[in-house]
């Protein structure tokens, strides 16, 4: 027997209070799937997860989460990273790639707050994005996970997930940051970001999303393509 075609959702011609609807239904159905999915990156305090969120650039989160610890022992303190050799960081760190980029990153990161913030991260955007080579991303996920502020961090998964969900159309970070926050009240912006990572990484991959086996399915616009394919 013939299967019917599947319905597939018109987003372009949603208004924004059904999407805002579809918007909450996905994020109840992620938080069935995932109930506990958090940052997957270790840390035990607000400027460790900083550090290991500028490590995590171009690597797993598995990665970062070998080397932080070491690093973390020898140096355990904004003061002593900014003060540390280079090449003894770049050591350390190596394993994450882009390891003197990073090195001189976090460091100047470190210097800024050993000099200007009393060796405390500071917790509030604009200050965070004052810091060398953070941006809103790397800020909102200090924001969300360490001080449980509302932040919704647009990463590579985050980005490619909305669009396929119809949440956005929107190809820059910052616009589609404005366009979840529309949609979903703030309490639940940092917990549904991480669901969404969660979900990017073990079913809507970026190369063969797994459709067939995705809890979003019937609110996503991707229906009867991916699928069927
Ligand atoms: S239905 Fe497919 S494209 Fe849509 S969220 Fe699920 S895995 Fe991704």
């Amino acid at each position: 027997m013939k299967r019917a075609p599947a319905r597939r959702l018109n987003v372009a011609r949603e208004s924004p209070t059904a999407r805002k609807t579809r918007a909450r239904a996905i994020a109840r159905a992620l938080a069935r799937a995932y109930p506990d999915a958090w940052c997957a990156l270790h840390y035990r305090t607000p400027w460790e997860l900083l550090v290991a969120t500028i490590l995590s650039a171009q690597c797993t989160d598995a990665m970062v989460n070998q080397v932080t610890p070491a690093l973390f022992a020898e140096f355990p303190s904004p003061a002593a990273l900014a003060a540390a050799p280079a090449a003894r960081v770049e050591e350390l760190i190596k394993r994450t790639g882009f390891f003197r980029q990073k090195t001189k990153s976090i460091q100047a990161t470190a210097r800024v707050i050993a000099e200007r913030h009393g060796g405390e991260v500071p917790d509030t955007m604009e200050a965070l994005t004052e810091l060398p080579g953070i941006g809103r991303k790397t800020a909102n996920v200090v924001l969300g996970t360490a001080f449980g502020q509302p932040a919704i961090f647009v990463d590579t998964h985050v980005r490619r997930l909305a669009n396929r969900l119809g949440l956005t159309v929107e190809d820059d970070p910052d616009k589609i940051e404005r366009d979840l926050q529309v949609l979903l009240p703030p309490k639940e912006w940092t917990a549904f970001a991480h669901r969404l990572i969660h979900h990017g990484r073990r079913v809507c991959v970026a190369r063969k999303p797994r459709c067939g086996a995705c809890p979003l399915l019937r609110w996503c616009p991707q229906i009867g393509v991916k699928v069927s394919a």
